[in-house]
């Protein structure tokens, strides 16, 4: 081939390339913009985090667009944090299924609330946040592990649809089942299974099909609704989003960092709760409220992400964050 030649073909090469980019590009615009018309249903995954399945799950999830809850065994989270947190940078929303998967309704209340607690504390290590949403194991429940839930503000959450997938269900029988579901629902689903990833790109094109999205279980009704973000807020009026993450964690304290998009010109408004207190900023001017409970961070020319340390005094949960342009 001449120089000519080849300089051609790398062109063409090229714009092969460009035209590949532009379609995979319109195709995650129009998943972003999907149509919830027919409501949203909750997809759960029990038993993980699992090393031999979790990256997969959540990978698999991710490119279909899929949100999900994730229901972690606390034994589980404690041995595998970097999952837990790997869970939530996927989206997913993560909750409690009890610390070693015992049947709870044969302990007494004292060894419910240890396998609660365990859980809410491992979790809570792994991302900074407590679940707010419990799942007993083989769904089997009574009035006194309601009350020990109760006790933790976890909110009880059975299930509409059960895939089967533990007894053996093929990835069709899986793909079936999900296509039953209905505005509100929530199917029940594994984090351990090859037949259960499988179905998941057909899973999520039946929900497209009929105009329904993976939403977040509410805690407040325990039905699949539209996410709220959990982390991302949006004030009336649009704007600017706030994003929080977590950062480095030590026994008395934890870092977070704010993302702010949508402006360059923000004010973001950070409260903790006492016995909470905010011991060092990064990245922002920061002034406090009578109270100093109520941080105003603005830029400082440093780009549009903060930081800062929180002394938590045994309270582990996030601030709430809330953006306005300047
Ligand atoms: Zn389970």
């Amino acid at each position: 081939m001449s120089t000519a030649l080849r300089a051609v073909a790398g062109v063409v090469t090229l714009l092969a390339a460009g035209i590949l980019l532009t379609t995979q590009a319109s195709a995650g615009t129009a998943r972003a913009a999907a149509d919830c018309s027919g409501g949203y249903v909750g997809l759960t995954y029990d038993d993980g985090p699992n090393p031999s399945n979790t990256t997969n799950l959540l990978n698999t999830l991710k490119s279909n667009g899929l949100r999900a809850t994730m229901f972690d065994i606390g034994q589980n989270a404690r041995n595998n944090q970097a999952l837990v947190r790997a869970q939530v940078d996927a989206g997913m929303w993560v909750g409690n299924h009890s610390y070693t998967h015992p049947h709870l309704p044969q302990m007494s209340s004292s060894q419910m609330l240890s396998e609660l607690q365990q859980t809410q504390q491992a979790i809570q290590q792994a991302t900074g946040a407590a679940p707010k949403l419990f799942r007993p194991p083989y769904g089997e429940t009574d009035s006194t592990l309601k009350s020990v839930e109760r006790q933790l503000g976890l909110t009880e959450i059975i299930w509409d649809v059960d895939s089967q997938d533990w007894n053996g269900a093929s990835t069709d029988q899986i793909v079936q089942r999900a296509s039953s579901l209905q505005n509100g629902q929530i199917i029940l689903m594994h984090d351990q299974y090859a037949t259960t990833v499988a179905a998941i790109p057909r899973i999520a094109a039946n929900l497209r099909g009929r105009n329904v999205c993976a939403g977040m279980i509410s805690p407040a009704t325990g039905r699949a609704v539209a996410p709220d973000g959990g982390g991302p807020t949006t004030p009336p009026g649009g704007g600017c989003t706030a994003t929080i993450s977590p950062g480095q964690q030590w026994s008395d304290r934890f870092n977070l960092s704010v993302t702010v998009s949508g402006t360059g010109d923000w004010v973001v408004t950070v409260t903790v709760t006492p016995p909470q207190k905010i011991i060092a900023t990064w990245n922002t001017t920061a002034t406090w409220d009578g109270s100093g409970n109520v941080m105003t961070a603005r830029p400082n020319g440093g780009g549009n992400t903060f930081g800062f340390t929180i002394q938590h005094g045994g309270n582990w949960n996030w601030p709430s964050v809330s953006c306005r342009v300047a």
